[in-house]
């Protein structure tokens, strides 16, 4: 089936007590048992799993083409689920631009556990090559990347994982699998952050981790998920799922806005530098244009000026808000360097937008006027 119907039907089905076509939200924490003890339903507990956490599971396997999926409580712990499957003394291989929250797993907590990792520039693959040691077990690879929107030839940094027996890991989260798909491209892993466009609305947490093989690493993966316990709960699993119905969609709308923005503040005076995949002058264009099929809704910009100005120019937008995160159908405007605190490496002149469904038209005289003194 085609992507627009698997977001539609995958993991779903009539539920069969009521007729409804929409399923329930179970919340119940526990499972009954038949007399010999067995469990009918196949639901122990709910840690352990729960119906809204199988079918996002099913679905976002199904999206990505993968075998199987688990969902958490975060992005966050999705992430920390691939490195707690590792072993201490092993050694990662990660992009220097990257989501500031996977970076601070990696530089704190897991340095601290014994994982050692290798930040590099991940745009040229041969850095990668040279950063292979015998113990290296993963390479972690997120592309379109968080703040900067560099763009990483998956295919060619896989390849480089494997010859070295070692994994490769795709945060997909500003792609989806409706514009990219890490596992055609050799990628064993995807990580998700299923609060952003999956879900898709900024009202529900959640991530995930989906394989393309149910082997002995994702048992692992499994293992942390279900005995660590930082399980995505049932509500949140059932928003991010409701979200998914509509992803395709969204997306190309997302996509669609983001082009006509960054073309938009290329030619402004006032804006020094404009990062967008799907702008033909991207150092990444051509890749970007062979591993995703339109460039997503993020856009990141630097100023002509310093944080001052960028604050003036946050201050100003009346339809984008001022906000962090991104994904959802609204508009939101941020200025990155001063979230994300000690150690950042982005420009205190960038902006980065999470560009909405909102009509088009509207966010671009928003950021017009906002722009000007
Ligand atoms: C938000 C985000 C994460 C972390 O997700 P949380 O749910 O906030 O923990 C990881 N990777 C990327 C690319 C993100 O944008």
């Amino acid at each position: 089936m085609k992507l627009e119907t698997l977001a539609v039907h995958a993991g779903y089905h009539v539920d069969t007590s009521t007729g409804a076509i929409i399923a329930p939200v179970n919340l119940s924490m526990t499972f009954q048992r038949a007399v010999d003890g067995s469990y009918p339903g196949g639901y122990i507990y709910s840690r352990l799993n729960n119906p809204n956490r199988e079918a996002l599971e099913r679905c976002a396997a199904a999206l990505e083409g993968g075998a199987a999926a688990a969902a958490f409580s975060s992005g966050s712990a999705a992430a920390m689920s691939v490195f707690q499957a590792l072993s201490p003394t092993d050694h990662v291989i990660a992009p220097k631009d990257a989501f500031y929250g996977t970076a601070d797993l990696l530089r704190d907590l897991f340095a601290r556990w014994g994982l050692e990792t290798t930040f590099l520039d991940m745009t040229d693959p041969a850095n990668v090559r040279q950063a292979i040691q015998s113990k290296t077990k993963l390479v972690w690879v997120e592309t379109p990347s968080n703040p900067l929107l560099k763009i990483t030839d998956i295919a060619a940094v896989a390849e480089i994982a494997h010859e070295a027996g070692a994994l490769c890991v795709c945060d997909n989260t500003w792609a989806t699998p409706v514009l990219q798909n890490p596992f055609q491209f050799g990628a064993d892993l995807i990580v998700h952050a299923s609060a952003k466009y999956l879900g898709g609305h900024c009202d529900a947490a959640g991530g995930l981790v989906i394989a393309r093989h149910d082997d002995c690493f994702f048992s692992k993966v499994r293992k942390v998920q279900t005995v660590g316990g930082a399980v995505g709960a049932a509500l949140d699993c059932w928003l991010v799922r409701r979200g998914i119905r509509t992803l395709p969609y969204r997306m190309r709308g997302h996509s669609d806005n983001a082009l006509r923005i960054a073309r938009f503040l290329c030619q402004h005076d006032e804006v020094e530098a404009v990062y967008y995949p799907g702008l033909a002058g991207h150092p990444g264009h051509k890749i970007a244009a062979r591993q995703m099929r339109q460039f997503g809704g993020m856009i990141s910009f630097q100023i002509k000026g310093g944080m001052k100005e960028a604050f003036e120019v946050v201050a100003k937008t009346r339809v984008f808000t001022r906000a962090s995160s991104l994904g959802g159908t609204e508009s939101l405007i941020e200025h990155r360097a001063s979230l994300e605190s000690g150690g950042t490496r982005t420009p205190e002149n960038l902006i980065r937008l999470s560009v909405g469904l909102e009509n088009v038209d509207d966010l671009v005289e928003d950021l017009a006027q906002a722009l000007t003194d």
